[in-house]
């Protein structure tokens, strides 16, 4: 199996630079920007809060679309061969309480964004999308409603490395799964593989409409799946555990009150971008290209990248992100040593870039195929 080659602008490891940089997130486009920045023979240490690192790749997207092999060669390779440090289990912190968002309870070490700033020459934050968005309904708070990666991260962890973790008990119950996104699918996906006695799926559009493509509505229903859309879940039913799902709908003839029963409730709407301190990091600023380096944040050496700043995206899109932002603070780093970081020379650092990988470009960057 091929595995996912994030150091593939450089066939060896480059000698070293003296420079040492932190990541934060190893996700696709933190991993991209660790090959990247190894093959300038930057010391790179990525620090993770999962107990692996590979990002949704492999805790949130089944693994018959990715196979985590893929993903544990490229980041082995990384380590190995070109001495990447994978400090995992470990959450940078942070804005919002510990434990608010998903994942967080694999974290057994806590550190503060000013010591790696002090540790390291500079840091590219990867976070990626951890907060689940909230219907904001009554009954979200009764036992048996899940948000999406709160239903899918037990999943791929029980199978993957944490045997302690138990996959979500949906054998024989029903289940209501509401989005139609990347999430949606995979949850829905996931609740027919572990024996669910039925699953729902309700969208508030209409599939044409719906982010996951018809395509991927017409395998779920193959799978014995129930679509029903434009449906707007008003309340979750139930006393203390969940009985099911009230919802407006929409058709041709109306709009009516109706509801499912239900067991289970997998509000799989979407999430939001969760890097580690917002507003310090003036992120607007940076999506708009308010900056003087690309991808640089308000405090000068720490960088961004991935879904963290676009908010949820695709891994081709993280990948290439976590490149650009990469190549930016690869440049700014050779500034600054001359101590020229105020100056932007970006024609002089693009033509020493193309000296330095010869023939490498983004375009071998890792694929997924299908994705
Ligand atoms: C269920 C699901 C299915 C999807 N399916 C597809 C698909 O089929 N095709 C596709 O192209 N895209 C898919 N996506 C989207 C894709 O997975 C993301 O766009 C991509 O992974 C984003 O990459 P990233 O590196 O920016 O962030 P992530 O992959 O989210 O990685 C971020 C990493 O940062 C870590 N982290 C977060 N906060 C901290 C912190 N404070 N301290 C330390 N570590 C932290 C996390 O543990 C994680 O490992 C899917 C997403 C989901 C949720």
């Amino acid at each position: 199996m091929e595995a996912m080659n994030f150091n593939f602008l450089c066939d060896e490891p480059p000698p070293p630079s003296g420079a040492s940089v932190g990541i934060v997130g190893a996700g696709p486009s933190g991993l991209a920007a660790a090959g990247y920045l190894s093959c300038l023979g930057h010391a790179v240490e990525v620090y993770d809060k999962m107990p692996k690192p590979g990002g949704l790749m492999l805790f949130g997207i089944p693994g018959h679309r990715i196979p985590r092999e893929r993903i544990e060669a490229g980041t082995l390779r990384l380590a190995r061969r070109y001495g990447v440090v994978f400090h995992t289990h470990t959450k940078i912190c942070c804005s919002a309480p510990l434990f608010e968002e998903e994942g967080d309870h694999f974290c057994n070490e806590v550190k503060g964004l000013g010591d790696m700033v002090k540790k390291h020459d500079a840091i590219m934050i990867a976070t990626g999308s951890w907060r689940s968005r909230r219907l904001d309904i009554p009954g979200e708070a009764l036992a048996g409603v899940f948000s999406g990666l709160e239903f899918l991260f037990p999943i791929r962890a029980a199978h993957y490395c944490a045997p302690g973790v138990k996959a979500p008990d949906v054998a024989g119950k029903r289940i209501a799964v509401i989005g139609a996104g990347h999430s949606a699918v995979d949850v829905a996906h996931g609740a027919v593989a572990l024996g669910a006695a039925g699953v729902d799926m309700l969208y508030r559009r209409t599939r044409t409409e719906a982010p996951c493509g018809s395509l991927e509505i017409e395998r779920l229903e193959a799978s014995g799946v129930r679509w029903h859309e434009g449906c707007a879940p008003t309340r979750i039913l139930g006393e203390e555990r969940v009985a099911g799902i009230e919802f407006r709908r929409r058709d041709a003839s109306g709009v009516a009150l109706k509801s499912l029963p239900a067991d289970i409730v997998v509000t799989a709407i979407g999430e939001v971008a969760t890097p580690p301190f917002a507003k310090e990091l003036g992120l607007e600023s940076v999506r708009k290209g308010e900056v003087r380096w690309l991808n640089m944040t308000a405090i000068e050496n720490v960088f961004v990248a991935g879904d963290a700043l676009t908010g949820p995206s695709k891994i081709g899109k993280a990948i290439y992100s976590g490149l650009r932002a990469a190549r930016s603070l690869g440049n700014w780093l050779e500034l600054k040593a001359e101590n020229r970081q105020t100056e932007f020379a970006g024609d002089e650092l693009i033509s020493r870039e193309a000296d330095r990988f010869p023939g490498g470009s983004f375009k071998d960057a890792p694929r997924v195929r299908g994705l």
